[in-house]
């Protein structure tokens, strides 16, 4: 039975596609030839020329001379200038991710990576979700995207798969039960995976390569330096939605935040793969979301 989930898995390509609770599902692709096209975007962010686009009123009928302004009646003008220049967005993709919520914080969190325009993972627990049900409507309102921690925070490891896949669903289903729609990725509780768990659950696992500890230093310089040194487009930054790591949190992004974001665009996990045209496969773990993961 195994080698032939093992056999289905590796012959499918396998995206995911939105979806609510159990009912999370995978659809083939049918186009595997993707092109992988990685290293365009911090390259020409720094050499565009501001002054480079003339500014010209699509609603304007005035012509000026050196004399005078003379106002001409619209409909004998010719139809100009109608379209404004689209700015090409360079910015490299990267995920920041927030484990253990929602919490009563949240909703704060939310507004803060709002007010940069960032859009972020929370990789939710079921047991919090029950308490702070609202601050899920916030992720969801505003754009974030809502994927699995579990349910009781419990190491994957220490459960059998059915403990497992319980942990997950009842999560997933609780999140549908309020009408809210979350991913079928899954963040296994302390980023704990082994093959049994690779072999038999259902859904892609999510990890991070850039870990900024803030729940064990709750030291603002070292979580900034940490995500400073290692980000880089398809990265996957750890924090956690917790009330231990809040404040702190909190003053890191609205820190680092003003000027990552000249650089970096952060996107949802979903995004971050749909850019890199990664097909997420089930059992699988991902560090970073790149072309060659
Ligand atoms: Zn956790």
């Amino acid at each position: 039975m195994l080698k032939i989930k093992n056999l289905v898995l590796r012959i499918g390509t396998i995206l995911i596609v939105s979806s609510t609770s159990v009912g999370c599902s995978f659809e083939k692709k049918t186009d595997e030839t993707k092109h992988f096209d990685i290293k365009i975007e911090q390259e020409t962010k720094n050499e565009m020329n501001t002054n480079s686009s003339p500014v010209i009123s699509s609603e304007s009928s005035t012509i000026t001379t050196h004399e005078s302004t003379e106002v001409l009646p619209s409909p004998t003008l010719p139809s100009i200038a109608t379209e404004e220049p689209v700015e090409e967005d360079n910015r490299g993709l990267v995920a920041l991710t927030f484990d253990d919520g929602p919490s009563k914080y949240t909703e704060e969190l939310v507004e803060v990576l709002d007010s940069y325009g960032v859009k972020s993972t929370f990789f939710v627990l079921g047991c919090n979700s029950e308490n702070y049900p609202d601050a899920l409507t916030t992720i969801s309102d505003s754009g974030h995207e809502i994927a699995i921690h579990g349910d009781t925070h419990t190491s994957f490891t220490k459960l059998s798969i059915d403990q497992v896949n319980q942990e997950i669903t009842n999560t997933m289903d609780y999140i549908a039960s309020l009408g809210i729609e979350s991913s079928c990725l899954v963040r296994p509780p302390y980023g704990s995976l082994n093959d049994t768990l690779k072999e038999n659950i259902e859904y892609p696992f999510i990890l991070w390569n850039i870990d900024t500890e803030d729940w064990k230093t709750k030291d603002k310089e070292q979580i900034k330096q940490e995500i400073l040194d290692y980000i880089e487009p398809g990265c996957i930054i750890l924090m956690h939605d917790t009330s231990a790591v809040h404040e702190v949190d909190i003053e890191v992004l609205n820190e680092i935040l003003p000027e990552l974001t000249e650089e970096y665009k952060f996107v949802t996990i979903s995004e971050l793969c749909d850019h890199y045209n990664i097909e997420l496969e089930k059992g699988k773990a991902y560090r970073k979301i790149k072309s060659d993961s």
